[in-house]
């Protein structure tokens, strides 16, 4: 991890009149990388978040047992630029020993390999949220980060056609104009809507076409009876596993992740295929497969106090764009996020960062 931290805004010697206003859609990391460049590029941004607070799928639920990452469990960092960036967010990015293991799935058996760590696993500290969170904060402080606010629709601006305005609904719901640039980072099939529906917006309608975004069931279960560190954890001793079950793909221990409570809890990711086929099923009935599957590998029978699920609708590139970003600068409209690249947090921010730099 780099040992110099930068400033969250760096100046800029831009003129005055080279500064533009752009909106960015969606606060996730890519969204919120995006702004902070343009922002340090000298540039005016306001960004449009559709829920409460920023963070998009590196999100944390609380509960009364302990918060769950239900999105993002872990990052990973290759890129050099997303290292030096978590240089700003000292104290706040701890690595997480997962101790994982391959579980294979025989009629109920299971039988576990220890997985060798290739690279560091890096978590947000008390969440995942908590990254992004920091990073936005200087956006809400300067109220350049809408909240609440979905973005239904893009257009070219009424009263200068070389502009573009956004209508929104929720709380902040309206018409706002006069942005000399969009960009959408938001999933693709998100965008791809809003981008269809646009006339000015077609050519980039079509290259965000192709990309694919599978969905993902999670369930969220905590064991109140089993505390660390007076009583051992219930069930394996590995923390975190990729499964070949036919319902689960990956299941972690929140508890063993640093700075999170000792009340036992795991986080289960449904595969992609097993998601897909049970997307529009009622979440109790999603909630008992998943419950079955999960004391099948873990061996864990115990009734869990509380377990919860939520569906991502759009939770893991399956076919990326394969570029970093998507850039139409003769309509000044653009498109990011990791769906660009992969389904990676760290794909999230580099594609962010290179939409930006892009524009600016
Ligand atoms: C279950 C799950 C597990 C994962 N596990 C990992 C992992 O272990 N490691 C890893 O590296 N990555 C993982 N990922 C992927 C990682 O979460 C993403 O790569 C990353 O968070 C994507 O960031 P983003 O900014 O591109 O998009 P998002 O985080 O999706 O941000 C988009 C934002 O746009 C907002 N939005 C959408 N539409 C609108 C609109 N019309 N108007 C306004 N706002 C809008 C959304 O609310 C959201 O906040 C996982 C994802 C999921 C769902």
């Amino acid at each position: 991890m780099p040992k110099k931290p930068a400033p969250a805004f760096a100046s800029s010697n831009l003129e005055p009149a080279a500064q533009r206003h752009i909106a960015v859609v969606g606060a996730g990391i890519a969204g919120i990388t995006c702004a902070r460049t343009l922002i340090q590029a000298g540039h005016r941004v306001t960004v449009f978040e559709k829920s409460r607070s920023a963070g998009g799928r590196m999100s944390t639920r609380s509960t009364e047992f302990g918060s769950f990452d239900h999105g993002a469990q872990y990052f990973t960092v290759r890129d050099e630029r997303f290292e030096h960036a978590l240089a700003t967010a000292t104290g706040l990015v701890r690595p997480w020993s997962a101790n994982t293991v391959r579980v294979l799935d025989d009629s109920g058996q299971v039988v576990a390999a220890s997985l060798p760590a290739k690279e560091s696993h890096w978590v947000a500290t008390p969440g995942m949220n908590a990254l992004v969170l920091q990073w936005a904060q200087p956006l809400l402080d300067a109220d350049r980060l809408v909240l609440d606010t979905r973005v239904v629709y893009i257009e070219e601006d009424k009263l200068d056609p070389q502009r573009w305005q956004l209508q929104t609904d929720g709380p902040g719901a309206g018409v706002h104009s006069g942005f000399d640039a969009v960009v959408l980072a938001i999933p693709a099939p998100q965008a791809h809507a809003l981008l269809r529906d646009s006339e000015q917006a077609a050519a980039l309608s079509a290259d965000v076409a192709g990309v694919n975004v599978a969905p993902c069931w999670t369930l969220m279960v905590a064991f109140p009876q089993a505390q660390q560190p007076t009583l051992q954890s219930l069930g394996p001793q590995w923390n975190a596993a990729r499964s070949t079950h036919h319902r689960i793909s990956w299941m972690a221990r929140e508890s063993s992740k640093p700075g999170r409570g000792p009340i036992e809890r795991w986080t289960v990711q449904a595969s992609p295929a097993w998601s897909q086929r049970h997307l529009e099923d009622d979440a109790e009935r999603v909630k008992a497969k998943l419950l079955k599957a999960f004391a099948e590998v873990t061996g864990i029978r115990a009734e869990p106090p509380y377990a919860s699920v939520h569906r991502w609708r759009y939770a893991q590139t399956t076919r990326p764009l394969g570029k970093t970003h998507a850039w139409d600068a003769d309509a000044r409209i653009g498109a990011c996020g990791d769906w660009c690249l992969g389904h990676r947090v760290e794909d999230g921010f580099v594609s962010g960062l290179e939409m930006a730099l892009a524009i600016a």
